[in-house]
């Protein structure tokens, strides 16, 4: 497949760094050294990723290969420190690796994008030391984690929530149900927002750290979906968990305040995987138009096509734009959640836009799974959903705004 690079501005580059092919942490510091490094992201999707999507998507199940292999680059644990075996790099680091891991497999990328977004950084920011040092080492290097919200009842009102956690002593039993878990079959540990105080509402929301073996937590059904196949979505069943008060993530009643500020990061990553899995798919459909030959010409050599794709090359760098510049504004520590919405948002567009226009633009073909256009048409609906759909991030904008003008 051909791809094209994209260059980002330099401030966005200084930070970046990854472990190399042995585990190796390598910090580079320059332009051309982030060049060579997001190249091994590259290079890793197009050999050992992109032979085994088909499959993947074909038999709605993540190679294990591809788990590991994530976890030996590094890619698991980009912004986790050093200290803890992680890469030590930055939140703008795991924006550019899920960019490139979604232009070639959209669930693979969200695999690595809440892993890195979600989980880590979670762990990261509200773990105690006992906490770090039992689950960043392992998050880092063979263990996936699962963020727990969502219930059947509550989605984009996710605090409705109905998951109880009763305090007995020193510990919580917890009873409830959550939904649309992503990677729940592979993960050995789940962050899970429970209310332990009903009366307080969603003041009484707070995040428990549940391992996968402890006792009444079960692994529901797995959703049989229409894209993002290779991405596990499942229930989990919480029948009187007894989860140690050592195991709060962070504060008690605390919880709702952290699951926003986590899903505000998280945005963007969903931002940056909708952008590479448009550039992924463009990126095949555009070489097709320049050999595809009809009434003695190539396709792409019609004005009617010319337009098209120039249009949606102009929308694919603005989403891009949006989306880095988002990133950009949440690592400097200024307000981003107006551009993280709005880069979910339109990159969520964007994507849909450009699947569909590659699809009609390889006529027949494209409709078929030859092609991995389709693919790349059914994984990203999912963008306008998940994370917030796309009615909740332009509500939030809205909101913001108003704000803005009052001031
Ligand atoms: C593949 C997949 C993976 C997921 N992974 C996870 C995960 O790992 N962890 C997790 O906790 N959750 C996860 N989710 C859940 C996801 O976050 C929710 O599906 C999402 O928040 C939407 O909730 P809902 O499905 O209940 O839709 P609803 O909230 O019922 O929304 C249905 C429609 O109503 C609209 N709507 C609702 N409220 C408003 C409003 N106030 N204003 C305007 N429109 C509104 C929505 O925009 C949408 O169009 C996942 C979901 C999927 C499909």
């Amino acid at each position: 497949m051909m791809q094209v690079r994209h260059d980002v501005p330099d401030i966005c580059l200084r930070k970046f760094s990854l472990t190399g092919p042995y585990g190796i942490l390598i910090k580079y510091p320059w332009r051309s050294a982030w060049r060579a490094s997001l190249h091994t992201v590259e290079k890793y999707a197009q050999e050992r990723v992109a032979p085994l999507v088909s499959e993947m998507d074909e038999n709605s199940s993540m190679a294990d290969e591809v788990i590991k292999s994530l976890f030996e680059l590094g890619l698991m644990g980009i912004e986790i420190s050093t200290e803890y075996g992680g890469t030590g790099s930055s939140f703008f680091s795991s924006v550019l690796v899920i960019e490139e891991l979604a232009k070639v497999d959209p669930s693979v990328a969200v695999l690595c994008d809440i892993q890195n977004t979600l989980i880590n950084t979670l762990m990261s920011n509200l773990g105690t030391e006992e906490q770090k040092a039992k689950y960043l080492p392992r998050l880092a290097t063979d263990m996936i984690g699962s963020f727990c919200l969502s219930e059947a009842g509550s989605g984009s009102d996710a605090f409705a929530m109905k998951t109880k956690a009763e305090k007995h002593k020193d510990y919580y039993i917890i009873n409830g149900s959550k939904m649309w878990i992503s990677s729940a079959e592979h993960a050995g540990v789940f962050l899970v927002l429970a209310n332990a105080d009903v009366s307080a509402g969603y003041r009484g929301i707070t995040c428990f750290i549940v391992d996968r073996d402890t006792e009444g937590l079960e692994i529901g059904k797995k959703e049989n979906k229409l894209g993002l196949r290779a991405s596990s979505t499942c229930a989990v069943n919480f029948d009187n968990v007894k989860v140690h008060e050592k195991n709060i993530l962070g504060k008690v009643g605390q919880g709702y305040k952290y699951a926003i500020g986590m899903l505000n990061g998280g945005r963007i990553g969903i931002a940056a995987q909708m952008l590479g899995l448009a550039q992924g798919c463009f990126d095949h459909a555009v070489p097709y138009t320049r050999q595809r030959m009809q009434f003695g010409k190539r396709i792409f050599d019609f004005q009617g096509l010319q337009h098209q794709i120039a249009y949606v090359a102009t929308q694919l760098e603005a989403a891009r734009l949006l989306t880095y510049n988002a990133a950009r504004l949440k690592e400097a520590g200024r307000p981003f959640v107006k551009e993280a919405c709005m880069s979910k948002y339109f990159a969520a567009e964007v994507a849909t836009l450009t699947t569909s226009k590659c699809i009609e633009w390889m006529g027949g073909v494209g409709f078929t799974k030859d092609y991995p256009i389709e693919k790349y048409y059914r994984d990203c609906k999912i963008g306008t959903i998940y994370e917030g759909t796309s009615n909740i991030q332009l509500s939030t904008v809205a909101k913001l705004l108003d704000q803005e003008y009052n001031s």
